[in-house]
């Protein structure tokens, strides 16, 4: 039969296609696009040259395993085969049974036959390596390579702790054990967590991390990745009685002192399998590690010898795939959330895919340097990640398909992403101090993205103190657009309150009488209610006794507000911006017109008591007062509470299970008070 040219043309495409990501995943452990898609052009080609045979060529990457060791390493020959595995993409149970059948076929069973046994185990996403013991001790560890020869990586896997150097029990001459060397994803998060923070380059994911890892030229960066092993099957074997099963095999490598994976079974026909396969599928996002699927083999070694293999694989095993957690898709646009406490989240707009089980169409970016570092744009294909119930999120773009001005490369078409500079919600400046990660909304109170928190801040017991407005109350409030700001609620009435869910008349009645009485309150609480960046409640208090006045403060430049006792620049910064807002120098005038106010000029402290100026810590449970009130008593008399203890503080008052601080304490020398002993204090 004739081939067409367009499909021998298809096939070279493929061909050519298929080779530059095998090689970018097995010899650079950089993969450029996600599995599924590498699977799906192999697929492909698996199919035109199923359809015509002529298309066939013994160098067709389906014909071939793996990639070429890296010359750097010495190559060790395999004396038996690394091979693949038949990879079944129907992540249904249709999948497991079409291997079955495939089996069933192979070795002439009937219908009225027997079930097939099968040995299920896990498809670990990692390195395959060949651990060579003789007469019990480890002597080599190699790379699968192209499968007939691999690298020589043994110094490598001695830092692997998991992996036994010498083995357990009575070991035969020689024993070659495979198996998947991987990173589980704790150990991945807390490596990544460790390169951030030393301003390092991160690992991509989990499998590219191990496989990265043990073919490092240099052991030294080897031991310092956290690197596990699960043994999955056998090499050559010299001296040695082959138990009848693979089940037994993996029983009697546990023996040895080798790690097994504990999720295996030994399972009769297609329907044992499929039950693994669903088992697994409900387990998958609680393992510590990640796996791409579960491989199945036929249990008994005789028939697997029966089987034999074609050119790469054997006929008797198959790896079933769950639906992948990795997709490719392209960016339609970059917008911005803002959150509750006005933080800023670039978000990724996608051209819907199917992936982890789920169409997904918004994925995060996290924040403004993690795009730059990506450098995600506009019309670029991106790989994006979901796994289990984790926000979808983009992992990395895919380089070489951003789109350009022309078509001989040159300029892209789209500029490097830049975060807006005004809130999409309520058009306030987005700000983001130099040194911290996240841009924020400035919007404050008047930002409906942040009104809820904003209002739950205002009505909290140490600011305006509005009892019985909560949450649930606030969520509706806002939700119903019956309050906008803060000043808002000192409009509300009977009408629009009682229309709440679950409000009782008596309710309505009472949260109105409460945000009545919150009108009468102090500077310092009303500057605290504000919900100013930086401005907790001590500074709110200090810049009350400071200023005497609303008007006093909100005239005050960033230098007055620096004479303020622990106002430093970054506080007296936030404070000018937040004034400077228009929106929120509104809401505080309209505050002021429902009738909010206060005794301007907060008494000064009590210069003569001896606790004026000190700084206190609170740790524990004191027996007769709680921490507020002690608190209180502190700052009534010219004192300053602060959260953790240094060599600044002066005093810690500890109570009942007081914990770190007291140990801190303890260990820079701060006289600890206990309640007797600070009440004493309070009185002299
Ligand atoms: P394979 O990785 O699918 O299967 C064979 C391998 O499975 C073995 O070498 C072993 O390492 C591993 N394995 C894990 N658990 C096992 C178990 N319990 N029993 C036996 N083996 C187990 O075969 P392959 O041909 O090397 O690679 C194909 C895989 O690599 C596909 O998943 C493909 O998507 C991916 N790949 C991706 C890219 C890319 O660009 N993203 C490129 C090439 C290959």
């Amino acid at each position: 039969m004739a081939v067409p040219a367009a499909t021998a043309e298809r096939a070279a495409f493929l061909r050519g296609e298929i080779e530059r990501y095998g090689y970018a995943y097995y010899v650079l452990d950089a993969p450029l696009v996600p599995d599924a898609e590498y699977d799906r052009l192999f697929r492909e080609l698996q199919a035109l040259e199923a359809a015509y045979p002529e298309l066939l060529s013994a160098d067709s990457p389906t014909q071939r395993v793996g990639g070429k060791p890296l010359p750097q390493f010495a190559q060790v020959a395999h004396v038996v085969p690394m091979l693949s595995i038949r990879t079944e993409t129907d992540t249904e149970a249709s999948g497991a049974r079409a291997f079955d059948a495939r089996v069933r076929k192979e070795l002439g069973l009937d219908a009225a036959a027997a079930p097939v046994e099968y040995a299920a185990e896990l498809k670990f996403d990692g390195l395959a390596v060949n651990l060579r013991y003789e007469n019990g001790v480890l002597v080599q560890a190699a790379t699968r390579g192209d499968g007939e020869s691999g690298e020589d990586v043994t110094q490598n896997v001695r830092t692997v702790r998991r992996i036994p150097l010498r083995l357990q029990g009575a070991a035969p001459p020689v024993l070659e054990v495979r198996g998947e060397v991987y990173m589980s994803r704790p150990d991945f998060e807390r490596y990544n967590a460790g390169q951030r923070a030393a301003g390092k380059a991160t690992l991509v994911n989990p499998r590219n991390g191990a496989a990265g890892s043990i073919r490092q030229l240099d052991p030294a960066m080897a031991a310092q990745r956290p690197l596990s092993f699960f043994a999955y099957g056998l090499g050559e074997t010299q001296g040695w009685d082959l138990p009848a099963t693979h089940g037994e095999v993996l029983a009697a490598l546990a023996a040895f002192g080798l790690p097994v994976c504990a999720h295996r079974a030994v399972v009769q026909g297609a329907d044992g399998l499929i039950e693994f396969h669903e088992r697994i599928r409900a387990a998958r996002d609680d393992l510590p590690f990640d796996i791409d699927g579960v491989v199945y083999k036929v249990n008994a070694l005789a028939l697997q010898q029966r089987l034999g293999f074609v050119t790469r694989e054997p006929r008797w095993a198959v790896a079933h795939k769950y639906p992948a957690e990795e997709a490719l898709t392209t960016v339609e646009a970059i917008d911005v959330q803002v959150g509750r406490t006005g933080a800023i989240t670039p978000v990724a707009r996608l051209a819907p895919v199917f992936v982890g089980g789920v169409t997904v169409t918004n994925a995060t970016l996290h924040n403004e340097d993690e795009v730059r570092r990506k450098d995600v744009r506009v019309g670029d294909t991106v790989i994006v990640r979901r796994a289990g119930d984790v926000i979808p999120e983009v992992v990395a773009v895919v380089a070489e398909k951003r789109p350009m001005r022309d078509l001989f490369g040159g300029e892209p078409l789209h500029p490097p992403y830049v975060l807006p500079t005004a809130c999409p919600i309520c058009g306030s400046a987005i700000e983001k101090p130099e040194d911290e990660a996240i841009a924020r909304c400035s919007g404050g109170l008047y930002c409906p993205a942040q009104r809820k928190q904003a209002l739950l801040h205002f009505a909290g017991r140490r600011a305006l103190d509005i009892e019985g407005l909560g949450e649930k109350i606030v969520d509706q409030l806002v939700d119903n657009d019956l309050v906008k700001t803060p000043a808002d609620l000192y409009g509300l009435g009977m009408g629009a309150v009682a229309t709440l869910e679950r409000m009782a008349e008596k309710s309505a009645a009472n949260l109105l009488a409460a945000i009545e009485k919150s009108k009468d309150t102090t500077l310092a609480r009303f500057v605290f209610a504000l919900g100013i960046r930086n401005v907790g409640e001590a500074t709110a208090k200090d810049l009350a006794r400071h200023f005497g006045s609303l008007d006093a403060l909100l005239a005050a430049d960033e230098a007055a507000l620096q004479q303020v006792p622990d106002v430093g620049p970054i506080v007296a910064a936030s404070i000018r911006r937040f004034f400077a807002e228009p929106h929120n120098a509104e809401v505080i005038r309209q505050l002021r017109a429902a009738g909010v106010h206060w005794v301007e000029g907060e008494p000064a402290p009590a210069v003569d008591s001896p606790l004026a100026g000190k700084t206190f810590v609170l740790t524990g449970t004191l027996p007769n007062m709680t921490r507020d009130e002690a608190k209180d008593l502190i700052e009534a008399r010219g004192g300053k509470v602060a959260g953790s203890v240094s060599k600044k503080t002066d005093y810690v008052v500890a109570g009942a299970e007081a914990g770190s601080k007291l140990d801190k304490a303890l260990a820079l020398g701060v006289t600890i008070l206990d309640e007797s002993q600070f009440k004493e204090l309070l009185e002299r």
